[in-house]
């Protein structure tokens, strides 16, 4: 049986104090759920202060991005033992927007994945098609490349601490979610894929998120779908009203 985990990925949003009244109210919507992982993944500047909230509350605390390397010269990057001294214990790995607006490749995700399990960070790694790709038939093979490459060389217990996220480029910001079809096809396709290379049983653990356009009146049907083991939320985890609904599916 898998815990499905919903995730807010707050991307670009949210100054400081805006970051922890959030948060703050958040935590008293959903402090009974126990049946659901909730995450939330703040700007890096707001870890800190989000942190402090949650003392005493379930929600996990989660990062948009990691660089491969501990420490450096490389300006402006943030490194996996930098997330886990502020609490992080999730970090979102491979997002469409960073593939598409920072040269983001298979390749250097499998090095973030590599760099933040090292750290016991959980990586949150996302995968999913653009619009051309859909309508040329091109799906299944790019999930394919970003799943093998993505997750290149990882062990079946290092494989127990990933998630993958399902975000069909074409569904995020956009408000067109997949249908609930569409979704599980994709995941069933990915979870074929995991049993493939790390064996069925690593396959019926691994959680898969779908995440584009996810909102409180979609989320009970890609839900219960067998594969969808939860969301990966943007837009709609900025609210605290309309994330708890999502995560009260
Ligand atoms: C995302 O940022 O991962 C996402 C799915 O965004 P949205 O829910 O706004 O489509």
């Amino acid at each position: 049986m898998r815990t499905p985990i919903i995730a807010g990925n707050w991307k670009m949003f949210t100054v400081v104090e805006e970051a922890k009244a959030l948060v703050l109210a958040l935590k008293d919507l959903v402090k009974d759920v126990t049946n659901v992982e909730v995450v939330v993944c703040p700007p890096f500047i707001s870890l800190l202060a989000v942190k402090d909230v949650l003392a005493g509350s379930r929600i996990g605390l989660g990062a948009q991005n990691v660089y491969w390397e501990k420490n450096g010269a490389f300006t402006g990057e943030i490194s996996a033992p930098m997330l886990k001294s502020v609490g992080c214990t999730y970090v979102i790995i491979g997002h469409s927007e960073r593939r598409t607006y920072f040269g983001e490749t298979d390749e250097t995700v499998n090095k973030r994945v590599f760099a933040a399990l090292s750290e016991g960070l959980k990586p949150i790694v996302c995968v999913g098609e653009t619009l051309e790709e859909r309508e040329s038939g091109q799906t299944f093979d790019v999930i394919k490349r970003q799943i093998v490459g993505g997750l290149a060389n990882l062990s079946v217990e290092q494989m127990a601490s990933v998630v993958i996220a399902y975000e069909p480029v074409w569904a995020i910001g956009t408000g067109k979610t997949a249908t609930p079809a569409q979704a599980q096809e994709v995941h069933a396709f990915i979870r074929k894929l995991l049993n493939d290379i790390f064996g069925q049983t690593t396959a019926e653990a691994t959680r898969i998120q779908y995440g584009g356009s996810v909102k409180p009146d979609n989320a009970t049907e890609l839900m219960s779908q067998p594969d969808i083991d939860g969301a990966l939320v943007g837009g709609a985890s900025l609210k605290a009203d309309s994330f708890e609904k999502i995560i009260k599916f």
